[in-house]
């Protein structure tokens, strides 16, 4: 077992899964949810900044960051000394009912940090989906508005509130109606689809002609909105990037209607894009900004940060037991020191190589239809050709597969795009680790 996990290579050594992995595995699926979706049989042991050891000694190269939250790498030394600290000295007291100096300490901090100098408070949750449930229920409390409009190809997590709120897989939302009702959700520009690409005007009007001239004058008044959700990024839609000025527009709009800018960044904030948050790309404050994932480095946390002037609900009115855990907490204060310290640049920096090298890729093989994202939030959209853009999901599918054999692990997002989001402390050497295997398995697998 090698000493130095994180700067040790890929290396595959038994089949997979190895015995110890296929053991754990078959008893695992005896007593767990069937409702999960594991993508290929990893079992983790042990993970260090970007690598990852499974129950055999296999070791594999993680751009998946445990989907976008290991922000720091996986157990970053500063991070778990952090956590260990503060274990000894308070695990759980409840925020709801009492303070505690880490929850007060990382208020003022994403206070500080969150775009907009006007005052801010935030609300503490567990998870994105908590995140989002708490600013649909703040929106709706602070407009005294109904509606909420969202967009398709959106996640925003599987409560009831953030379910109806999320537009990505029927497969999510079947069975589980009645959902919230007052959601309405208009197209996502994206550019790649668009018919207009090739004319070099912006793709956002579709969405506003459906918001505008669809909603607004037929089905729902503008003064019954109480906000717009939407991710910077689309991620689970398929890390998609909007035209420049589409959320300038939205926003634009909301403000002309009173209707509240929601901005979920939970799976594009805390440095993923090269900025602490996405939204810092197109100049845009939102009222209410979701976060969780990245924020506290693999430890349960969420938060929800809003100008001071939405966040108006009264004691009693909304409360978690657990959300702003001293632990987790501390992780976060941490996190986002380090961050700070360097690991938004490394996002920037290491992203701008990993798209260049993906780039070059793309004149040899016809499969790789698009390269598109952000700092480490990156996409490639897997298509039958350049030509027909038709969309490919069961080769994306399979480059997933076959690139987990290798040692290379991926997920997809929306249907047929490779979703690359390393742990911000990825190197350049291992985007080189990365893209060979990727470039072994175009060649010869697909
Ligand atoms: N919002 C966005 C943008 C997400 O990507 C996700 C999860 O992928 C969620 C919300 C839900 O987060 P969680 O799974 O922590 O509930």
């Amino acid at each position: 077992m090698p000493k130095e996990l994180a700067s040790s290579p890929p290396l595959i050594t038994t089949k997979l899964p190895g015995p110890n992995s296929a053991r754990l595995i078959a008893e695992d699926e005896r007593y767990t949810s069937p409702s999960y979706t594991r993508v290929y049989p990893l079992v983790v042991r042990r993970a260090q900044g970007a690598m990852i050891e499974d129950m055999d000694g296999n070791r594999f190269l993680d751009f998946t960051a445990g989907i976008a939250v290991c922000a720091t790498g996986h157990c970053h030394p500063r991070v778990v000394q952090a956590i260990r600290v503060q274990s000894e000295r308070l695990l759980h007291m409840s925020g709801t009912d009492f303070y505690y100096q880490p929850q007060s300490d990382l208020a003022r901090k994403l206070v500080q940090i969150t775009p907009g100098n006007g005052p801010k408070r935030v609300f503490f949750t567990n998870s994105g989906a908590e995140s989002v449930e708490a600013a649909f229920k703040l929106a709706r409390y602070h407009t005294r508005r109904p509606h909420v409009i969202a967009f398709f190809g959106a996640f925003h997590g599987r409560t009831m509130g953030a379910l109806s709120l999320t537009g990505s897989k029927t497969r999510q939302r079947a069975g589980f109606a009645p959902l919230v009702p007052e959601v309405s959700h208009v197209d996502f520009p994206d550019c790649y689809q668009c018919p207009r690409r090739t004319t070099n005007d912006s793709c956002c009007w579709k969405t506003f002609e459906q918001i505008e001239d669809d909603l607004f004058r037929r089905t729902v008044s503008p003064d019954e909105v109480a906000a717009f959700f939407v991710e910077p990024i689309q991620g689970e839609g398929g890390y998609i990037v909007p035209p420049h000025d589409f959320h300038v527009r939205l926003k634009r709009l909301a403000e002309q209607h009173g209707i509240l800018f929601i901005a979920d960044e939970v799976q594009s904030g805390m440095g993923r894009t090269g900025r602490m948050f996405a939204m810092e790309h197109w100049g845009v404050e939102p009222d209410i900004m979701c976060l969780a994932k990245g924020i506290a480095s693999g430890m349960p946390l969420g938060a929800i940060v809003a100008k001071e002037e939405v966040m108006n609900w009264p004691p009693g009115s909304h409360a978690s037991t657990f959300g702003g855990n001293p632990i987790s907490c501390v992780a976060a204060l941490k996190t986002i020191q380090l961050l700070e310290d360097g690991l938004i640049q490394d996002a920037a920096d290491v992203g701008a190589y990993l798209r260049q090298r993906l780039l070059d890729l793309m004149p040899r093989y016809e499969m790789l239809g698009d390269v598109r994202g952000l700092g480490l939030m990156v996409g490639v959209e897997i298509v039958a050709d350049r030509v027909s853009r038709k969309r490919a999901p069961e080769k994306a599918k399979s480059i997933v597969q076959a690139a987990f054999r290798r040692g290379l692990l991926l997920l997809t997002c929306g249907e047929n795009t490779l979703r690359f989001c390393p742990p911000l402390v990825v190197s350049r050497d291992q985007v080189d680790m990365g893209i060979n295997i990727l470039e072994e398995v175009l060649r010869s697998e697909v």
